[in-house]
């Protein structure tokens, strides 16, 4: 037993309470997942040892090739981990051993429900990592020392998983990190070499550094001098083998190490580049969602290795920001192996392979879509927002991007997102040639708005757009297969063949008989409106207003607003339905204050219909009320 200096008692971070509570009560169904998590964060070690030792190859020590040791002692039931990586000083240990650093975990685990069953499909998003260890120990210690720090600056951590840890100072000659896990009364099963083994093969055999077992008969007990070692996985970096040789099961293990997940990928793409450049990638599409995909510092990016070497975590530079969710790993032959973050900048390597990759990515999800429509649609739920941010960043993949994009339609009751660009011109009838869309707050606002009377009515399809990024996105994206996409709220809406020649006379003939009436209008309406006229959008409202043609929409004037920035006034066009009963009665309204009032009130509507605030609700209530008075009279 080693001396212990600068001992102290710590109290866990809040936040790893919480976490350690819900995991040891909610993943206790699958509680062998430790090892896997434990093997995990050894070769991580190992990788970031490697790759520090390519400036200062003295962190070696000389030595031992790198690898990770488990064992057992039945009696004392514990299970021992030993990897000779980079290891932890003691304020590394703190830090990670600790707490949390990942921001918005807070957040995330007060949102949390406390039906285990739910929390623990949660917890998934976030990664279980070390603090699995508690599933199946009631004490937990580890011994660690830093790469190239001297013996003395050993560390020893131990806690019971409740709210503290121990940590203090011991001398430990060999570099790297022992975990010591004391196994419950229940856990015994763990302390023992076949249990071991399996596990290891389940979930490990894709580690890329051996795996080592204590050599002996099951049962067996050997004085650790005369322990043979015997590596029991294949030991070799997963996407340096063979497409042919990898099974489902072993890609989808190698995902949960890369990503930190807890689940099982949608899918996957494993390439071999020869030829200018020399690189494999192998790229995940996640299952779900993080808790954190919206925040700035979520973790994003590609693990990034140089001729098998381990360089950095979270390379962003290989993917655009809209396929931040992708997770995997790209392993290069040119890049240099002291290539840093800031030569990862730019430079014909990089962006030749960002927009390889980039490709490879949007084949994949389209790959998806076709074979696998239910996985698709899980893809769609989980990422579909962030991969609307495409259009506008990614010009030279605008049209692929379009593709993959799904839509709520007038032609889905269900509101969901589930029609697709192609499917919906494929159903266009003879005479259309343009893609119709709404955009709006809600899909219960736009399913019921008035723009859509006249599109019910000849029986042509429109999409509904309801999420905030929708009408940035349709700025961006104006064309699908040679086909204009027209917000069907803007402009004065042309719906080219679907009128008829006679449709477009008797709409002429109407403007013109209308024309009176349409001057008063303006009369009462006056600074409010850009234009009055007639609509040919309606058959059942009285009236509607259509956005400018150039102006902002209703979504992003809200949004810049909400962010503070002062938005350009714009004006809505007033349109009339001359056919309705209430602007007809309109046209005949001789009593002036009558006809402004009313006019008022219909301008009011419109707006409301349109989802929009009313500038003076109050004023709209009361002429409203002086119309009910007097019609009750
Ligand atoms: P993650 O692996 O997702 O970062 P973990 O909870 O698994 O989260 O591990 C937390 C951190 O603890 C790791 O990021 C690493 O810095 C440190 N750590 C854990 N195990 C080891 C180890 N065997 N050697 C060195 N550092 C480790
Ligand atoms: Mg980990």
């Amino acid at each position: 037993m080693s001396v212990e200096t600068r001992k102290e008692t710590l109290g866990f971070q809040t936040e790893v309470k919480q976490l350690l509570h819900l995991m040891i009560h909610s993943l206790y169904s699958n509680k062998e997942i430790f090892l896997r998590e434990l093997i995990s964060n050894a070769s991580d070690a190992a990788d970031k040892l490697r790759f520090e030792a390519l400036a200062h190859p003295e962190l070696l020590e000389g030595g031992d090739p790198l690898k990770i040791r488990v064992s057992f002692d039945k009696e004392a039931r514990t299970v021992t981990l030993e990897d000779n990586g980079i290891g932890m000083s003691r304020d590394e240990v703190i830090a990670h051993l600790g707490t949390i650093a990942r921001s918005g975990t807070a957040d995330f685990l007060q949102n949390l429900s406390g039906d285990q069953k739910k929390d623990s499909q949660l917890i998934g998003q976030f990664g279980v990592g070390f603090y699995s260890a508690f599933i199946v120990a009631d004490q937990v210690d580890v011994y660690t020392r830093r790469a190239g720090a001297p013996a003395s600056a050993g560390v020893h951590w131990s806690s019971k998983g409740e709210g503290e840890f121990d940590i203090a100072d011991i001398d430990q000659p060999a570099r790297g990190t022992r975990i010591v896990l004391h196994l419950k009364a229940g856990e015994e099963e763990f302390a023992d070499g076949w249990r071991l083994r399996n596990v290891i093969k389940k979930y490990s055999d894709h580690i890329g550094l051996p795996i080592e077992l204590p050599k002996q008969q099951f049962g067996e007990e050997a004085q650790a001098a005369e322990v043979e070692w015997e590596t029991v996985n294949r030991a070799n970096a997963l996407w340096t083998c063979p497409r042919s040789e990898i099974k489902d099961e072993e890609y989808q293990e190698f995902y949960k190490h890369v990503a930190h997940d807890f689940e099982n990928p949608l899918a996957w793409s494993h390439n071999k580049v020869e030829g200018k450049l020399e690189y494999t990638s192998l790229l995940y599409v996640p299952g779900r969602a993080p808790f954190d995909l919206y925040h700035r510092e979520a973790p994003k990016g590609l693990k990034l290795y140089v001729q098998r070497v381990f360089i950095m975590d979270q390379a962003d530079q290989f993917l655009p920001l809209y396929l931040r969710f992708i997770k995997g790993v790209v392993d290069s032959n040119d890049l240099s192996l002291n290539v840093s973050r800031e030569i990862l900048q730019a430079g014909p390597v990089i962006d030749s392979m960002k927009s390889a990759l980039t490709k490879r990515v949007l084949d994949m999800l389209e790959k998806l879509a076709k074979n696998d429509p239910e996985q698709y649609k899980a893809f769609w739920k989980a990422f579909g927002q962030v991969l609307k941010e495409g259009p506008a960043e990614d010009f030279a993949n605008k049209e692929k991007i379009a593709g993959l994009l799904r839509f709520a339609s007038t032609s889905d009751a269900s509101g969901e997102q589930s029609v697709a660009l192609a499917d919906y011109v494929g159903r266009m009838p003879e005479g259309q040639d343009k893609i119709y869309f709404l955009t709006g707050e809600s899909y219960a606002q736009v399913k019921n708005s008035p723009h859509l009377e006249v599109f019910r009515k000849k029986g042509i399809e429109v999409l509904l757009l309801t999420d905030r990024i929708d009408e940035w996105l349709m700025s961006h994206l104006t064309e699908f297969d040679g086909k204009q996409l027209v917000d069907v709220a803007r402009g004065d809406l042309d719906l080219g063949k679907l009128d008829s020649e006679e449709d477009k006379k008797a709409q002429e003939e109407v403007a013109k008989a209308k024309e009176g009436l349409i001057e008063r209008l303006k009369g009462a309406l006056g600074e409010q409106v850009a234009e009055v006229r007639v609509s040919h959008r309606l058959t059942d409202s009285p009236a509607i207003l259509a956005i400018g043609e150039q102006d902002l929409g209703l979504q992003m004037r809200q949004i810049l607003e909400a962010s503070g920035q002062k938005v350009p006034e714009s004006k809505p066009i007033f349109e009339i339905n001359p056919q309705h009963p209430l602007i007809e009665k309109l046209d005949t309204e001789a009593d002036e204050e009558r006809f402004a009032d009313l006019s008022h009130i219909l301008f009011d509507q419109a707006a409301l219909a349109a989802g929009d605030s009313l500038k003076d609700p109050a004023a709209y209530v009361q002429r409203l009320n002086k119309l009910l008075v007097e019609l009750s009279a």
